[in-house]
């Protein structure tokens, strides 16, 4: 079932039946065509030899005066002459469809009713022809030259046999010409479809083997026609992009386990010392315990910014929507950082343009704005200050965060939202910064639709802008 359905997808069985049927049909249809004008053009060539004939006849009747005379050599030489030579009968009819004539002399004398003879005597000429009995019929009138009167018929019935038996050869010809000319169109159909369908088996074959021997740059100089070529351009990108993507993660592994390393030997060597020494005082144990209980804290940062990294991710992410005052949602984080600025004198203050609703996930944006808002405070230099405001239009609300701290040198502004990356190492750890905090920030930001964007001179102060869509978009 499977199979069948495959043959005819088929590109092979299409490119077989678009160039049999575009070869055969007008080649058919032509033959048939031109066999068919050939048999009419020549029966209207013997019907209308007929008539003239038919028109010498009727000269003859009127002019020998036929009806009336017996000196009538003339016009029988002449009936017989035709009559023979065309294989047919012809009929001389007088004044009361009385029979004058009959070149069989079969019906001489007896009186002829038929609606062509009674039309032909009301001045019309009528043809019949029978191509299936092979005969045709005409009947012409015969007039008085000077009183134009009808004085009589005739009428001529004749074989066109020869004509058809000509045509039915030629047909069988054109027929066997169709057969031959249709086997040589297979014939060829089968090389130009083999030759077509070659580049899209080949380029098919290198990507199986690419993947089997996990080669990838097989395909870089893939040739064949230029839409396939695409084809093995856009396999290369993809292959690129999943190195990229696989480099990233080995990266991020690498990234995870050496963060992971720095408090764990730190803590191995806190341990040891106490293990090496004898009598520790417990003032001591009691200090090296605190610094180990410090980093095991920090592991503990670490692995928690970790798991929300990967819940904000975009491609993994469930988020709970709901309508949000985005006012209320800022006052709530700044109550609980204003203590955190204070204790650095760190002026907080919020500017709000307008009342704010829009449709987000409030945990997470939350996050997000409380990421910024606490880099702006770790970042800055006591005594500063840190301004959060708020502004919305039909479309998009606007948060900007704005601090009077140390900066972002404009060469790494591009990479604080990388995985683990700080400015400065020993700054942010001392702050208790993981490196993972913009890395979740962007990703709740995206996850939204929205945009981020970070304007810095390095020990001056920094502003993050946020722009979010007021309704949510899956
Ligand atoms: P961290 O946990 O180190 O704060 P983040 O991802 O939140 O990690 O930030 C990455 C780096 O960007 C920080 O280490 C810091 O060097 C820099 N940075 C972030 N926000 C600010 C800011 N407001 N002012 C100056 N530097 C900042």
């Amino acid at each position: 079932m499977k199979f069948r359905f495959k043959v005819f997808k088929s590109l092979k069985l299409r490119l077989y039946i678009v160039i049999i049927i575009f070869g055969m049909l007008p080649v058919s249809a032509y033959a048939v065509i031109s066999a068919r004008l050939y048999l009419s053009s020549a029966i209207s060539q013997r019907i209308s030899e007929l008539q003239s004939h038919a028109n010498i006849i009727s000269n003859l009747v009127v002019n020998s005066n036929f009806f009336a005379s017996d000196d009538v050599t003339e016009l029988n030489t002449e009936l017989s002459q035709v009559a023979d030579v065309y294989k047919g009968r012809i009929l001389v009819i007088e004044q009361g469809l009385r029979i004058a004539r009959d070149t069989y002399g079969l019906e001489d004398g007896k009186t002829i009713i038929s609606k062509e003879i009674i039309e032909t005597f009301a001045g019309e000429n009528s043809k019949y022809i029978n191509t299936d009995d092979a005969y045709v019929e005409i009947t012409v009138p015969i007039r008085n030259n000077e009183t134009q009167e009808i004085i009589g018929a005739i009428f001529m019935s004749f074989s066109i046999e020869n004509i058809m038996n000509l045509y039915s050869s030629r047909l069988k010809e054109i027929i066997t010409f169709v057969i031959i000319f249709g086997v040589l169109i297979i014939v060829a159909s089968i090389f130009v479809v083999n030759k077509l369908v070659a580049p899209v088996k080949a380029l098919s074959g290198r990507i199986k083997e690419a993947a089997e021997n996990g080669e990838t740059d097989m395909l870089m100089d893939f040739k064949g026609y230029s839409e396939l070529e695409d084809v093995a351009i856009a396999y290369n990108n993809m292959v690129d992009t999943f190195r990229d993507v696989e480099a990233s993660r080995m990266e991020f592994v690498s990234n995870v386990s050496h963060e992971l390393r720095t408090p764990i030997t730190s803590m191995k060597v806190l341990a040891e010392s106490l293990i090496s020494q004898e009598e520790v005082p417990v003032e001591l144990y009691k200090e090296f315990m605190e610094d180990i209980n410090s980093e095991l804290e920090r592991i503990n940062n670490i692995i928690n910014d970790l798991l929300t990294l990967v819940k904000t991710d975009r491609s993994v992410s469930t988020s709970i929507i709901t309508t949000v005052n985005i006012n209320e949602l800022i006052e709530g984080l700044l109550k609980t950082l204003r203590p955190i600025a204070a204790q650095r004198n760190i002026e907080l203050v919020f500017e709000s343009f307008r009342q704010v609703n829009a449709e987000v996930d409030a945990t997470k944006l939350g996050m997000a704005f409380n990421n910024l808002i606490e880099n702006a405070i770790k970042y800055n230099y006591d005594d500063g200050w840190v301004r959060v405001s708020l502004n919305a239009d039909h479309r998009y609300f606007y948060l900007k965060v704005s601090d009077s701290g140390v900066g972002i040198p404009e060469e790494v502004q591009g990479r604080i939202y990388e995985r683990f990356y700080r400015v400065d190492q020993a700054r942010s750890r001392d702050a208790g910064g993981t490196g993972l905090g913009l890395a979740i920030t962007r990703n709740i930001i995206l996850l939204h639709r929205g945009a981020i964007k970070v304007y810095s001179k390095e020990g001056q102060g920094t502003v993050f802008t946020v722009r979010i869509p007021l309704n949510f978009q899956a």
